[in-house]
């Protein structure tokens, strides 16, 4: 298949202030789009200017939600090279989410050159300063008109880009989480390792109330005994338990983060064992009070990694350690973003430069 480029006709200025970029709500001049059609497979690869589709009201995507999403992020470093973070991962990802969801997966190769290309076009976008990038979104939906449940005939791929302001701007804040007892976000044998809308949709509620209670996130357990903890909206969790890192396992309800991935094989380098094991919220909580549980913290593509300041489980809050970002959790966060701009070198091969 062949990669089309359209012309751009108004591109957008630049926001002035690199400080009042807002995530996720300013994009790029261009997009990459391609379609698929069962019988012909994928075809119309371009990249052009950003803008509204054009949608059936019955495409099947509104009423049954066959959708997948993925969300990456390119780099200025201080030498002017752009650099991304382990992309391979996530166009991988794509595909197992989209095989989930039963819709056609994407040629690894040409989807991941043509992000690429992509980005080189809209160079102008990413953002200089540090902790700022460019947040890239490739998303697939069901765009077939048909009202019935079975998987769509029709489909739109499309990659968006959205430059982002450094995530902790007053400096690396710990959070606040409640351990919902009641909701869940997935269950054994559900969608909860395929990145699909759905799975948010589903998470709404709670965070709401987390949020009316002035909880920062929401702590998921496992839907079965709603005992282990699991993770939190977009990032996955992990814990400095005992003088080990201990994870939750991933058999279906957690995502295989790959900043999760990341930390672990920084943690095993720095002789830390790591234990990918059920962790329940009394070992969290008796944990927290006793100082075995040391540090916990989040890590996802959009904070990177986000410090745990207290755990709240039904009527009790704990504070972890001191209220203040864990040693540990600093030095995840900074070995992390040394590798991604380029301050420390990437002995893993997982940084590609354009
Ligand atoms: C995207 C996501 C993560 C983090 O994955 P990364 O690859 O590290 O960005 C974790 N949990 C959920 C539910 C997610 O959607």
């Amino acid at each position: 298949m062949d990669l089309k480029i359209l012309p751009i006709e108004n591109p957008k200025p630049l926001i002035a202030n690199e400080n009042d970029l807002v995530f996720g709500q300013q994009f790029t001049d261009r997009m990459l789009v391609m379609e698929y059609d069962s019988g012909r497979g994928w075809h119309s690869a371009r990249i052009q200017p950003y803008g509204p589709f054009q949608l059936d009201p019955a495409a099947m995507v509104l009423h049954y939600s066959q959708e997948i999403f993925e969300g990456l992020k390119a780099f200025r470093r201080p030498d002017g090279k752009i650099a991304m973070f382990r992309p391979q991962d996530n166009v991988a990802r794509f595909n197992r989410s989209a095989r989930r969801m039963c819709m056609p997966e994407v040629d690894e190769k040409f989807f991941l050159d043509s992000l690429l290309e992509l980005i080189r076009l809209e160079e102008r976008w990413i953002p200089h300063n540090e902790g700022t990038s460019l947040y890239i979104r490739p998303t697939m939906i069901a765009t077939e008109p048909m009202l019935g449940v079975r998987p769509a005939n029709r489909y739109l791929c499309y990659i968006i880009l959205s430059p982002v302001g450094a995530y902790y701007k007053g400096g690396i804040a710990p959070v606040k989480i409640w351990i919902s007892d009641f909701y869940v976000r997935a269950a054994e044998g559900g969608t909860g390792e395929a990145k699909t809308g759905g799975n948010y949709a589903a998470s709404l509620y709670a965070a709401k109330q987390a949020a009316e209670n002035g909880y920062d996130q929401v702590l998921w357990l496992d839907a079965k005994e709603k005992r282990f903890v699991e993770e939190v909206g977009s990032m996955n969790m992990l814990f400095l338990y005992d003088g080990k890192i201990v994870t939750s396992p991933l058999h279906g309800t957690v995502l295989d983060g790959i900043t999760r991935r990341s930390v672990l094989t920084l943690v095993k380098e720095l002789g830390y064992e790591v234990e990918e094991r059920a962790l329940s919220v009394d070992e969290v909580m008796e944990g927290a009070k006793s100082g075995r549980l040391e540090e916990a913290f989040g890590a996802g593509t959009a904070v990177v990694i986000s410090p745990v300041g207290s755990f709240c489980y039904k009527d009790t809050c704990v504070d972890l350690g001191d209220g203040k970002p864990g040693k540990l959790t600093m030095q995840l966060y900074n070995q992390l973003t040394a590798i991604q701009y380029g301050r420390q070198p990437d002995k893993h091969g997982w940084v590609t430069l354009l």
